[in-house]
């Protein structure tokens, strides 16, 4: 699956960043600091785009959130970070965004969860933020969520559904009334005046195949770009692993222009890691590169000793800590791939396989650790000294093979 297959075909402009069609695929996150601290916003934004996210969501919840977004984003630039940041909204988008217009201003998109916008004057809310979105020049992404369905829709077209000579399974309703609250959001902003390569459209729902099902009908209803995620993915494995199949399903099949891994980080956890797994997925999938990657054996009784284990952990930290260096120095590098096996029974063939790999010795094998270059043995380390001679090699090859662009 190339970019080309991918199924929507308009471009969305989002602080310069082209999403949809045939561009890459776009990794977001979100922060969850108090957006009206600045200082502490604007690190944990620097630190999601040093990780890899293009773009950054912030929380835009009430007054003091909305007058300190002009200055966080003045603090993410004084960090010397470059990435656009877009507001999140519920409530009362309208009312911020236009007591706020520096905050309007300084954005880079806005999403509006259609479901938040107000019952009793719904439609005006929302004309009234997408009105600021033309003011401004910004486009928006109408994020519905099976958690915040706008409720009188749904309602109407249980009612609806439940006169029907053959009423359909009320699941299938619920699918469709996500769909319909974007859709009609999409022809409410366009008729408003917003340009239609001015929309993003997301349905983010919990349940991994219900959410394939909730994309798949999008992907053939609209041509817009969509953001695509499992919302409240939730902790730790459970959380990567339910979002790596959510993403993976529906991106092999074309669907989705930019995703987030929406995980619940454990107390004091670090925020970057949702960046980290949607990279992941979608180096995984074949569609974007990264960074280097680590091939390892799982181990086994063969290779009783925790040496290997180390040394994949310590090889793969230290890829991602030249990562940010490398990828200015040596463009090409995050398609490079390493191997660290256990023993002999498939480590020289997994080896000669990668670009650079290690092959340790298992338990009653010659201590000697041959190391494969682009196939061919290269040399065969013992000792102590390992892991940095083969760190040496793999420097020497990243410089040969990736020398630096003009
Ligand atoms: S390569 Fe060797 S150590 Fe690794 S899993 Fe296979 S048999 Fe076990």
């Amino acid at each position: 699956m190339g970019f080309k297959d991918r199924r929507n075909t308009v471009t969305c402009l989002v602080g310069g960043v082209p999403i949809g069609s045939s561009h890459p695929i776009v990794v977001q996150s979100m922060t969850n600091t108090d957006t009206a601290d600045p200082k502490a916003t604007a690190e944990q934004v620097a630190a999601l785009a040093r990780a890899g996210s293009t773009l950054v969501r912030v929380t835009v919840n009430n007054d003091a959130a909305a007058a300190a977004v002009p200055e966080l984003i003045q603090r993410v630039a004084d960090l010397g970070v470059t990435v656009p940041i877009i507001g999140d909204f519920h409530y009362n988008g309208h009312l911020l965004l236009t007591k706020y217009p520096a905050c309007a201003a300084a954005l880079a998109k806005y999403r509006i969860n259609p479901g938040n916008v107000g019952s009793r004057h719904r439609d005006e809310n929302f004309r009234t933020i997408v009105q600021v979105a033309i003011d401004h020049g910004k486009p928006v992404r109408i994020g519905v969520n099976w958690g915040s369905l706008n409720q009188d829709l749904l309602t109407s077209m249980m009612d609806a559904n439940a006169k029907d000579s053959s009423p359909r399974d009320a699941k299938d309703v619920y699918m469709e009334a996500m769909i319909e609250s974007a859709l009609r959001s999409a022809t409410l902003a366009e008729e408003t005046g917003l340009g239609h390569d001015r929309i993003i459209i997301s349905a983010k729902i919990s349940q991994v195949q219900d959410l394939l099902d909730c994309y798949r009908r999008l992907a053939v209803r609209c041509d817009y770009p969509l953001h695509l995620g499992l919302t409240e993915a939730g902790l730790g494995m459970k959380g990567i692993v339910a979002t790596t199949a959510a993403l993976s399903l529906v991106l092999e099949e074309g669907i989705g222009d930019t995703i987030r891994a929406s995980l619940t980080p454990s107390p004091g956890g670090d925020r970057t890691e949702e960046v980290l797994v949607a990279q992941q997925v979608l180096q995984s999938l074949g569609l974007r590169s990264f960074t280097p990657q680590v091939t390892a054996c799982p181990g086994c009784g063969r290779t009783t000793s925790t040496l290997f284990q180390k040394m994949t952990e310590d090889i793969q930290g230290y890829l991602r800590e030249q990562m940010p260096a490398w990828r200015e120095r040596h463009p090409g590098v995050e398609e490079m791939k390493v191997a660290v096996m256990g023993c002999v029974v498939n480590g020289p063939g997994e080896s000669k396989h990668a670009n650079i790999g290690i092959s340790l010795p298992g338990t009653a094998e010659d201590p000697k650790a041959p190391v494969y270059v682009d196939g061919a043995l290269r040399v065969t380390l013992k000792g102590e000294e390992i892991v940095p001679e083969f760190l040496a090699i793999l420097n020497e090859y990243v410089e040969a093979r990736y020398p630096a662009g003009e």
